[in-house]
């Protein structure tokens, strides 16, 4: 007989790795297969944001995050150059996070912590689960389903053994190529391919000393054809970089790059690097038909396949893993309805469009910034006048990639059907700025309260029932809860400042932190608001 597993998930990148953990936290076993053996030469992600760092709070790894190898006093500022030993145009300011100032919007901020940490921080909170069963070099080949599960075909890559596995769900966080929708049948829509970057990564200690630049994490390179690629310090303490070309003609392959032209257009001359890595990718523009189907569900690039510019990809599919996961978690717990898993494409789906709208945009803002002279590069004043009218234009037009709160943290749930609307309008949705609101379907917002908590660390292991001060007790909601067997903790807070921002004396906080109902009274049918909020709207409607 086969072995039989609740979920298993495809693909050990950190959405695969996030939703492992996040199974894992909910007390649900899983089996994760990976095909590689998980070591990461050339890191892609290097930014996580706030969101995704609430999340890994919620995990109680955010402090690990935080406390990544990257330097606490090097900054993360964006500067524009015509080569790294050549003109600084403009600077953004982005502070070292031993420099940042508290916002009131989040207890944290975007963190510079590359793959090469985050990665093993995920696969390290995942596996101090026992129920969390991590495999590398182990492939799904196949799988088929039925309604009462999947049998999925592997491969251990080490041994040639094949291997048959039943699981009641499986998730496919298999990247861009995904086998796992491909299966399925499901499209990817969009524009396709935008462009076909190049990356090169080196080491090269004490590189922006020796170029004679202020430190930045970001350094963008225009010369006279505009913006033509970047380059990325990844680990300051070892050296190592990332260069990034992006306006090529799709036809290099690894061998053919001529890697010390590129590095002596970026670097301005003739520096010696250790060499790393050369790797070509598509970058994409582009949105899965659907999230899954039946017993199969897909996150992370699987799905959604944006241009890294807003560095928002990974941070979607770590949010996608918190969503799928705590729905999982419900229906395999027995309280979950019918309609819950269901509800994962018609939360995420239109986030994950939204974040491939906007990178887009971003990439696309950069790709046609004005070509200029030769003069951008002479030391004159023709030269001088010049750099600084385009460097304010490039603060101007690229700026936005790199000022994102609210791309991060403003997403919410419009039209959930698992979300209760009040009636009231949509804020803005506005990427640079983030309006804090409790409105359902919202990321529940941040206040510090008197003890110094963030209202966020009240939410996570089941729905929280906040009651400010003088609310009607909420004892018609938890009896419901009782009833169909929700894990519910009510909670009374007299903290004016929270009172106002959530506006509603009653507020009922889902496990994923996302506002689910609110109102200044109970409703008049308390178990068809628990039935409506745990995915059994339609079963009590019956
Ligand atoms: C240059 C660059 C910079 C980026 N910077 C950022 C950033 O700063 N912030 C951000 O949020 N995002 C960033 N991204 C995007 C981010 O890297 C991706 O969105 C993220 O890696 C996607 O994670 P994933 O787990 O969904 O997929 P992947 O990382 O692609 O992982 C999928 C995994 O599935 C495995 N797999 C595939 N098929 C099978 C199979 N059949 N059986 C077993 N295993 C299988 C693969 O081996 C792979 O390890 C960047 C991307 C690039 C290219």
């Amino acid at each position: 007989m086969p072995r039989r597993v609740p979920v298993l998930i495809v693909g050990g990148g950190p959405v695969g790795l996030a939703l492992a953990g996040e199974l894992g936290w909910r007390g649900i076993a899983c089996e994760l297969v990976e095909q590689t053996d998980g070591a990461i030469v050339a890191p892609k992600m290097n930014e996580v944001n706030a969101r995704s760092m609430e999340i890994c709070r919620r995990w109680g790894i955010a402090d690990r995050v935080f406390n990544c190898p990257f330097p606490a006093d090097f900054p993360l500022d964006v500067a524009f150059v015509t080569s790294l030993s050549g003109h600084e145009l403009s600077r953004l300011p982005r502070p070292g996070r031993n420099s940042q100032q508290p916002v009131p919007e989040s207890p944290h901020r975007m963190q510079a912590c590359s793959q090469i940490w985050f990665d093993p921080i995920l696969k390290d909170f995942a596996a101090s689960f026992p129920g969390v069963r991590l495999r590398y070099r182990c492939r799904l080949d196949a799988f088929t389903q039925s309604a009462t599960g999947v049998t999925a075909q592997l491969s251990d890559l080490a041994g040639g053994q094949t291997e048959q596995i039943e699981a009641d769900y499986l998730v496919g966080c298999d990247g861009a190529g995904s086998l796992v929708r491909r299966a399925l049948g499901i499209e990817i829509m969009g524009e396709g391919t935008i462009g076909h970057p190049i990356n090169l990564f080196f080491r090269a200690p004490n590189l922006i000393e020796r170029c004679g630049k202020k430190p930045a994490t970001f350094f963008l390179g225009i010369d006279q054809t505009g913006l033509w690629g970047s380059l990325r310090i990844i680990d300051p303490v070892n050296g190592l970089w990332r260069l990034m070309i992006d306006s090529t003609d799709g036809n290099a392959t690894p061998e053919t790059v001529d890697r010390e032209f590129y590095l002596r257009r970026a670097l301005g001359g003739s520096f010696a690097v250790e060499w790393v890595d050369v790797n070509i990718w598509r970058r994409r523009s582009a949105l899965a038909q659907r999230y899954g189907r039946d017993r199969v569900h897909l996150a992370g690039d699987a799905v959604h396949q944006l241009s890294p510019t807003g560095g928002m990809g990974m941070n979607t599919g770590v949010a996608d893993a918190a969503d799928i996961g705590w729905k999982l978690a419900a229906v395999l717990d027995g309280w979950g309805g019918a309609g819950l898993l269901e509800s994962y494409d018609r939360e995420r789906r239109p986030v994950g469009a939204r974040a491939v709208r906007m990178a887009t945009w971003f990439y696309k803002n950069a790709e046609n910034f004005p070509k200029s002279s030769a003069a951008l590069g002479e030391d004159s004043a023709d030269g001088a006048r010049l750099r600084s009218t385009i460097g304010q234009e490039l603060l101007r037009a690229i700026g936005p990639e790199f000022r994102t709160v609210g791309l991060q943290l403003g997403y919410r749930y419009e039209g959930s059907p698992i979300c209760v609307p009040d009636g009231t309008p949509e804020p803005p949705d506005d990427p640079a700025e983030v309006t804090p609101s409790a409105r359902p379907g919202s990321r529940a917002p941040h206040v510090t309260l008197r003890d110094g908590r963030s209202i966020l660390d009240l939410y996570g292991r089941g729905f929280v029932l906040l009651r400010f001060g003088g609310a009607p007790d909420g004892l018609a909601i938890e009896q419901a809860a009782r009833q169909r067997r929700v894990p519910l903790q009510c909670v009374g807070l007299d903290e004016p400042p929270a009172a106002a921002l959530y506006e509603r004396k009653l507020v009922l906080v889902r496990p994923d932190g996302h506002v689910a109902w609110r109102a200044d009274a109970p409703p008049v049918d308390a178990l068809a608001m628990i039935d409506r909020v745990r995915g059994a709207g339609h079963e009590s409607a019956r």
